[in-house]
């Protein structure tokens, strides 16, 4: 059975300070949770701080992007080798705010990913349509082509050390959620994606996210769909009480 992860994607928003006290927070409101993946993505700058905060505790730590080379002359970049260096055991990759504002393609997506898995990390790799592309009956070969291409050549060992996210984009950060049975048919669509790429026993172990306007009352009936192992949260992820929530919709 797959174990449901959650992640916290705390985008640009956190000073060291705040990003502390989140953390004192969700302690307490995460306490006798158990089945459950949980995963804070801080950003670069609150990555020591909240690793720190974190240690001895069954909470993971991701970040939000890297690069993928291994080091260099690339100003204001990071690679995996740091981020592992700093607790990292997970980076989101391919958000849509990164194609969208960083012009990022499958092909940069797959190269971070494989740069990603040499250094220890496990990727989340995130694809998702726009609303022009679901209205004109695309998401389909969208989704099915950006699953082809993040994903290309990881190998059965690294497809099982990813995870996948399903971000509808007109769903982030708009309050506007996909139905259950939408979500639940592009999950199942990657999942025999999946299936093609690596064949059975990996497309069943693999966890696939929902992410785009989860929130704790829509969260467990999202979470609850046989192919929807969980999910990446941006904006109930920055409050305690709503996140957790959410962490709790996840437990089977
Ligand atoms: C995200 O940015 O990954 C996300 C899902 O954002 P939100 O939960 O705010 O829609």
């Amino acid at each position: 059975m797959r174990k449901p992860i959650v992640a916290g994607n705390w985008k640009m928003n956190k000073t060291v300070a705040e990003a502390r006290a989140l953390v004192a927070e969700l302690q307490p409101a995460l306490a006798g949770v158990s089945g459950v993946e949980v995963v804070l993505c801080p950003p670069f700058t609150a990555l020591a701080a909240v690793g720190a905060a974190l240690h001895g505790t069954d909470l993971g730590l991701g970040a939000q992007n890297m690069h993928a080379e291994k080091s260099g002359a690339y100003t204001g970049e990071i690679s995996a080798g740091m981020l592992r260096e700093l607790g990292c055991s997970y980076v989101i990759l391919g958000h849509s705010e990164r194609r969208t504002l960083f012009h990022e393609t499958d092909e940069l997506v797959n190269k971070k990913a494989k740069a990603a898995l040499a250094a220890g990390l496990r990727p989340i790799v995130c694809v998702g349509e726009t609303l022009a592309e679901r209205e004109a009956g695309q998401t389909e070969a969208v989704v099915t082509a950006q699953v082809g291409g993040s994903l290309a050549h990881l190998g059965a060992e690294g497809l099982l050390r990813t995870v996948v996210a399903y971000e509808p984009v007109w769903a982030i950060g708009t309050g506007r959620t996909a139905t259950t049975a939408q979500a639940q048919a592009v999950h199942a669509l990657i999942r025999r994606l999946l299936l093609n790429m690596a064949g059975g026993s990996v497309a069943e172990a693999v966890r696939i996210q929902y992410g785009g306007s989860m929130k704790p009352g829509n969260a467990r009936e999202l979470m609850s769909q046989p192919d929807i192992d969980g999910g990446l949260i941006g904006g109930a992820s920055l409050e305690a009480g709503s996140f957790a929530g959410i962490v709790r919709g996840a437990v089977k």
